[in-house]
């Protein structure tokens, strides 16, 4: 196969900005420095794909090249089903991933659909175009650790041990995020290409030889208050249960394996090179064996738990599939939106980003200081940005994630379309976000778990979420299921906008940047949380039964 990259440079291979952008984005989300598993049209999370089957790959971009300003192309799971006359503001590509009616949604009738070339699972980037690498969730994962700094360590990790599993796209992560917040991390990971490749990136510092030797120098750079992140090859089932047998003192526990898809999560027993042929010839009782692994994985991680660690679940739904294994105080910790992360939905924050595609590192450098001179006195937005200058490679075309909130994304979207009329980018940035967002999202093992009104299953919220943006002049618009958590356990929506340097995407970005957080303060409004209530009232989002 011939390796995927986009186009870079301002020569356009489609008829405008606006349909060249998802055209590129596309063909970065299968860039083997970004994706996972291009070959298979995997991006990253277990089998989250960017499109159905090559020959839909082909075809969408055969239409991306050719399609007009007033028209927009339908994709369903994956695969372009239609071209309907539109008008200029409205997307050119709206996307439908993995979607099923209630009482089909779950993963056994999904793969029969799969299986007969009916569907894809789009997880939450991978089939909407907006995937930029690791990096992508690096932000929120070292806010979500300086979070546990604040709340348990005084403000850093300096001196702590995290211990984690799983450095995938997504896990790979967590080895920066702790160290960024000069923490020390053990992370286990059965396949060595990903520790590996993670080392490369610069997300992971060091392989321990064994297990025992990832205790010997956690404890040493715990001792001596130094960073130091230790990729440790194995099964997490095995080793977590044994360092807890060691009685090894860790003070954070959580796991970002792909436990959302049990036929993602090696169970023990099963070596790694025969992974792909026991699941695919037995998917049930592939199945069963993995929910049981992860019984005794979370079965460790509560006996972390009870020996005072600070423990949650980082958004792949293993509590659950823990629980269908027979373990029953799976629920006893918490995910990470409830403990750390809904005060900042409450104020429409979320996982902003954008990427240049020039293809530029000189762009994006000219946005991170766009948008600290815009914000001087976010500290922590600072810190972030000069840490991801020094130490984030990219995957791809340039890009750069930070959280902004409702009021602020708006902001920045407006900037850099000025600099691209101004001449000061090279070429036109993609502005989106992943859908694990303020208002995109129902997902009750994560984003909406423990609502305050108990409205975690409502799903009305990302539909709307969708439909607003898709008004208000989104260019790519796109509603998932099943992403995060696996089949049955989420629906969310994306939005993509380009900055092309015109005044229509002015104006658009304007609406749409607004909008779309805003859609983070009334569902947390909706929901009864005052900071929410107060957000409001101080930037005019307009809620009619809150109105005086
Ligand atoms: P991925 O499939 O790229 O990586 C998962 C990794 O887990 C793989 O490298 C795999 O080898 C490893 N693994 C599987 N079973 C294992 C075991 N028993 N022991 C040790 N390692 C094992 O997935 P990803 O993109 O990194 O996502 C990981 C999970 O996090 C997914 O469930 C995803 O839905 C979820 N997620 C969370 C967030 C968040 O913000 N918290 C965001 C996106 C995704």
């Amino acid at each position: 196969m011939t390796p995927i990259h986009a186009a870079t440079g301002t020569e356009l291979t489609a008829k405008s900005w606006q349909t060249e952008a998802p055209l590129r984005m596309l063909m970065n989300n299968l860039d083997p420095e970004v994706a996972e598993r291009p070959e298979d049209l995997v991006v990253y999370g277990g089998t989250g794909r960017a499109a159905r089957s090559w020959e839909a790959y082909d075809a969408i971009v055969r239409t991306l090249r050719d399609l007009e300003a007033d028209e927009t192309l339908l994709v369903q799971s994956g695969k372009p089903v239609g071209v309907m006359r539109t008008h200029e503001w409205a997307p050119r590509v709206l996307i439908a991933n993995s979607n099923l009616v209630g009482d089909w949604a779950n993963w056994e009738e999904f793969r029969r659909l799969e299986d007969l070339g009916l569907t894809m699972y789009g997880q939450m980037t991978a089939g909407s175009w907006i995937y930029i690498g690791t990096q992508g969730i690096l932000q929120g994962t070292f806010e979500t650790f300086a979070a546990v700094a604040d709340k348990r360590f005084g403000g850093t990790l300096a001196g702590t041990i995290t211990v984690t599993a799983g450095l995938g796209g997504m896990g790979g992560a967590q080895p920066l995020a702790v160290t960024m917040n000069d923490g020390v991390a053990i992370c286990i990971e059965c396949d060595q290409s990903r520790i590996t490749r993670r080392i490369e990136h610069r997300y992971l510092d060091v392989q321990a030889d064994d297990l025992d030797d990832a205790v010997r120098r956690a404890l040493a750079a715990k001792e001596a208050r130094t960073p130091l992140s230790i990729g440790v090859l194995g099964n997490a089932a095995e080793l977590l249960p044994r360092l807890l047998e060691l009685d090894v003192p860790i003070d954070i526990v959580t796991d970002q394996t792909s436990a959302h898809d049990p036929l993602a999560y090696l169970p023990v027993g099963v070596p790694f090179e025969e992974w792909d042929a026991q699941r695919t010839a037995d998917p049930v009782g592939f199945t069963k064996a993995a929910q049981s692994s992860m019984a005794t994985h979370v079965a460790a991680m509560v006996g972390f738990l009870d020996k005072g660690a600070e423990v949650f679940d980082y958004g792949n739904s293993i509590r659950d599939e823990a629980r269908k294994g027979g373990f029953d105080r799976a629920f006893d910790f918490p995910g990470f939106v409830p403990a750390y992360i809904r005060p900042l939905f409450c104020e429409g924050k979320g996982p902003f980003r954008w990427a240049a595609l020039s293809g530029d590192p000189a762009d994006i450098a000219a946005t991170d200081r766009a948008v600290l001179e815009l914000f001087p006195d976010n500290e922590r937005l600072r810190k972030w940005i000069t840490m991801a200058q020094e130490r984030v490679h990219y995957q791809g075309l340039p890009a750069r994630i930070c959280w902004l909130g409702y009021g602020e994304r708006h902001l920045a979207g407006l900037k850099f379309n000025e600099m691209v009329a101004s001449g000061e980018l090279k070429a036109p940035v993609v502005i989106g976000r992943d859908h694990l967002d303020c208002g995109s999202v129902a997902s009750p093992y994560r984003e909406t778990e423990a609502m305050a009104d108990g409205s975690d299953a409502i799903a009305d919220w990302p539909l709307l979420n969708a439909l607003v943006n898709t008004a208000s002049g989104a260019t790519w618009v796109s509603i998932h299921h099943g992403g995060g958590v696996g089949m049955g356990r989420s629906i969310h929506a994306g939005q993509v906008c380009v900055a092309d340097g015109t005044d229509l995407a002015a104006q658009k970005i304007e609406r749409v940047l607004s909008n779309d957080p805003g859609m983070g303060v009334i569902r947390h409004v909706d929901a009864g949380y005052d900071r929410a209530v107060e957000v409001a009232g101080e930037r005019d989002v307009r809620v009619p039964m809150q109105d005086g």
